[in-house]
């Protein structure tokens, strides 16, 4: 019965993907839903927004292969019929890769945030790598200049894998473990839906309502130039919420909880 219960949930959630997401794929044609706007030099950006965007929040999701991630974003912004998810799409990819008859180089676009991070994370393989650095580090710049540095809370959005990272590789002794100021772990949930975050009271908020939480140590924090690096230098509220693959639902409520989160300190 338990098995049938789930079926009928997972297909009833699968009906509902498609007739809220249907704007989601429409995105070529007219779309009551969502407005759309895309750039495209070294960064992809795609901006898709619900409604009217908020002032100070901006959502944002770098990595085109995470695909749950995506999805969740969109229909929890579908829903809130409010804010703007800022992505970057270039085939579906990891990581981003230019070529061009000067130059050949990839990166990974959460490396690149900081210039020391930047600097390590571009893999440049021919021509004029000096002037692909600096021409990256223009755009990086406008973009955040454009989309985050006016901002107050950046929610991130992330996929990691089953054999990938989870909750526990931030626990004292795992991979992860250097510069985490906390970790909260719930015994209820998938330990690769987590929460990284850059400030107490986020910290504080989302583990109170039983979701694991890595808070990152703002001082010591390896300058590996991603996202929430920048973040914490700006003093810009960042809270990655980070699902395991195809772990839509869960995300989703992930998203809902930073909607009340967002409910409380920034509306
Ligand atoms: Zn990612």
């Amino acid at each position: 019965m338990q098995k049938i219960t789930f079926y009928i949930y997972h297909y009833f959630f699968l009906l509902l993907l498609i007739v809220i997401g249907l704007p989601v794929y429409a995105e070529d044609s007219v779309s009551d839903t969502f407005n759309i706007t895309r750039q495209s030099k070294i960064l992809p950006v795609t901006q898709t927004c619900a409604g009217d965007p908020w002032q100070h929040i901006v959502w944002v999701h770098v990595h085109d292969n995470e695909e749950t991630a995506r999805q969740a974003a969109l229909l929890t912004l579908n829903q809130i019929k409010q804010g703007c998810l800022v992505d970057f799409r270039h085939g579906g990819s990891r990581e981003i890769s230019i070529q061009t008859a000067e130059v050949s180089y990839q990166f990974d676009p959460n490396r690149i945030f900081t210039e020391t991070g930047r600097n390590n994370a571009l893999k440049c393989r021919r021509g004029n790598c000096a002037g692909a650095r600096e021409e990256l580090g223009q755009e990086v710049r406008s973009f955040l200049d454009q989309y985050l540095i006016h901002v107050k809370l950046i929610v991130a959005l992330h996929n990691n894998h089953p054999r990938g990272l989870s909750i526990r590789n931030y626990l004292p002794g795992g991979s992860m473990a250097q510069a985490i100021s906390q970790v909260a772990v719930s015994p209820d949930k998938d330990p690769h839906d987590f929460f990284y975050v850059t400030s107490r009271q986020a910290f504080d908020f989302l583990s109170s309502r039983d979701f694991n939480v890595v808070l990152q140590n703002n001082q010591d924090v390896h300058d590996d130039g991603s996202l929430s690096v920048w973040a914490a230098r700006q003093q810009i509220d960042y809270i990655n919420a980070e699902g395991g693959t195809g772990n839509l639902i869960s995300q989703m409520a992930m998203l809902a909880a930073v909607q009340a989160y967002m409910q409380q300190y920034y509306y």
